[in-house]
């Protein structure tokens, strides 16, 4: 367990619990941010597992969005048991899409076998639409309250010393995260002094990488260090993001749904 970190000394009011959540996953591993989202989307996947099989407003929310968002319906397969209340679910999120094709079935013009090319795609482009989710994953806009929350107080308690320190001493921000911060402050010295941090933060993994192929590669018989044996797996966390809190890219055949030819 670690220490309970001392209230910072400048602020007017009591911190808030965000910002006690943020100095002490700054003393663990990996990007604190994704830490703590990732605490809470396991502590909420578990609540609509165990506690909320009845309740109505997750089926209304699971039904919106034909389930929950790629990353976190697989997350839920990850559980031991229950595995009745994901199919409970998951009747709504299927009897939503067949309720949909259902109405497209009954809207299809009939007889457009000549239709041309052109007219086709944007018909099925508009029946596209219509399959699109109508809300958010409901873990996913639980997670992007907290993380504007997180953002927030990272800009806030900047010039805290012991959130300076325990970010100076920490594995940085990972890439996406850094770039919220950044875009989030409005302060020309914090600008500065966090590219510095985390510069420096990125450059010393850049030096454990390089010491880890250079050590790897010649067989040099030189002793690999433990934050040089970790540095690919640390790179790979820190350049996306946390697995499962951020996307893979978007790819070309949903292009259409922009309305692009
Ligand atoms: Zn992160
Ligand atoms: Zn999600």
């Amino acid at each position: 367990m670690p220490p309970v970190p001392e209230a910072p000394m400048k602020r007017r009011s009591a911190p808030s619990q965000r910002y006690f959540d943020l100095v002490e996953a700054l003393a663990g591993p990996g990007c604190p941010m994704c830490a703590i989202l990732l605490q809470q989307a396991d502590k909420l996947l578990q609540s609509i597992l165990y506690e909320r099989w009845k309740d109505q407003p997750t089926h209304d929310a699971i039904r919106a969005r034909q389930g929950l968002c790629s990353g976190h319906a697989y997350q839920l397969t990850q559980y031991r048991g229950n595995v009745q209340t994901v199919a409970i679910f998951y009747r709504s999120a299927v009897d939503e899409v067949v309720r949909i094709l259902d109405e497209m079935e009954r809207s299809v013009p009939i007889g457009t076998g000549r239709r041309r090319r052109r007219e086709a795609r944007s018909e099925g482009a508009v029946l596209a639409a219509r399959l699109a989710p109508r809300g958010p994953c409901i873990v996913c806009a639980a997670l992007d309250e907290t993380e504007s929350r997180l953002v927030e107080t990272m800009v806030e308690y900047f010039d805290d010393a012991r959130l300076r320190e325990s970010y100076e001493a920490s594995d940085g921000l990972c890439l996406p995260h850094m770039q919220a911060v950044l875009a989030a402050c409005d302060d020309r010295t914090m600008l500065r002094d966090l590219v510095a941090i985390q510069k420096r933060i990125w450059a010393q993994l850049r030096a454990d990488v390089e010491a880890f192929i250079a050590k790897t590669r010649e067989h040099s018989g030189d002793a690999i260090e433990p934050r040089e044996a970790s540095s690919p797996s640390r790179a790979i966390r820190l350049m996306p993001g946390e697995h499962d809190l951020f996307g893979v890219d978007p790819r070309s055949a949903w292009r259409w749904l922009d309305g692009d030819d």
